[in-house]
């Protein structure tokens, strides 16, 4: 194992030093629409890169649903939501932070995770567990919305950043050397969830992005024209489905339920008003 740390070391380092001159012109930026502070020091690019070669191993490892029906309900969902963001920003004269995106949608068969993820670059997973939770399209849009919100806001950009600045660990070696990772899983058997963790997108966001993401994550939906009152229903559900059980993935990455369903409704007036369907309904 020190082994392979090592060589994801120094191959990180190689990375690392090939980036150095963009450091200091990149390292400060602002979320979109919060406008919150944030910390940037990695090219977004990179990750980009990196996430699309472990999405190929997700698609090849994963056991993909087979039911087209409802992998289309997420692909219209998926597609809504990305025209709303791109139309949006375009609307306010800002640059599209899904300009360099390519947006892809896996339905994964796998009734015990209710779960759902968005990799930097627009790579999603959606598995079959949650949609016992979102029950519906207007649902399954809210939990969407949330997941896409993290990629829009570049969450693991940030994350990578602030890692980097803490302690250059072996998790965001990791992050840098999809070359690596994939040397290693062949090496070491190292099953994709296990990659999915190392690189952080079923780990915890901090709770500012939390908090973020459902913020952004209502108004992505709502300008998709879905019925964003629903995000309350799913936390709901969320936690009757959790009685007396260890909490399921998708909550457990996320913190305080309760508090959760206050914010949110405290949002929804606010945000149907501000920001209204932005595309058509078809
Ligand atoms: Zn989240």
């Amino acid at each position: 194992m020190s082994e392979i740390n090592n060589i994801n070391r120094r191959k990180f380092l190689e990375i690392f030093a090939g980036c150095g001159c963009g450091l200091l012109i990149t390292s400060c930026a602002n979320a979109p629409i919060t406008e919150r502070k944030q910390l940037k020091l990695i090219p977004e690019s990179s990750l980009n890169r990196q996430a699309a070669q472990i999405y190929e191993n997700v698609k090849r490892k994963a056991k993909l649903s087979k039911d087209k029906r409802q992998l289309d309900e997420i692909k219209e969902i998926g597609f809504k939501i990305e025209n709303s963001v791109s139309s949006y920003f375009d609307s306010i004269n800002e640059n599209d932070p899904t300009s360099n995106f390519q947006w892809e949608y896996i339905l994964i068969e796998n009734d015990k995770i209710k779960n759902a993820w968005c990799m930097p670059g627009g790579k999603i997973a959606v598995y079959t567990g949650i949609l016992e939770i979102t029950k519906n399209k207007h649902g399954l849009a809210a939990v969407m919305g949330h997941e896409i919100a993290h990629a829009v806001a570049k969450h693991s950009v940030e994350r990578a950043s602030r890692a980097l600045v803490l302690n250059v660990g072996t998790q965001l070696v990791d992050i840098f050397s999809g070359g690596a990772i994939s040397n290693a899983q062949r090496s070491t058997g190292v099953d994709v969830a296990g990659m999915l963790r190392t690189f952080g997108i079923d780990n915890p966001f901090g709770r500012k992005q939390e908090t973020e993401a459902d913020y952004l994550g209502l108004i992505f939906s709502s300008l998709a024209a879905y019925d964003i009152r629903e995000s309350v229903g799913i936390w709901e559900r969320m936690k009757k489905a959790n009685k007396g059980k260890e909490p399921p993935e998708w909550m457990s990455t996320h913190p305080s339920s309760a508090r959760r369903i206050e914010s949110l409704k405290k949002w929804i007036p606010e945000i149907i008003m501000k920001y209204p369907p932005i595309v058509k309904i078809g």
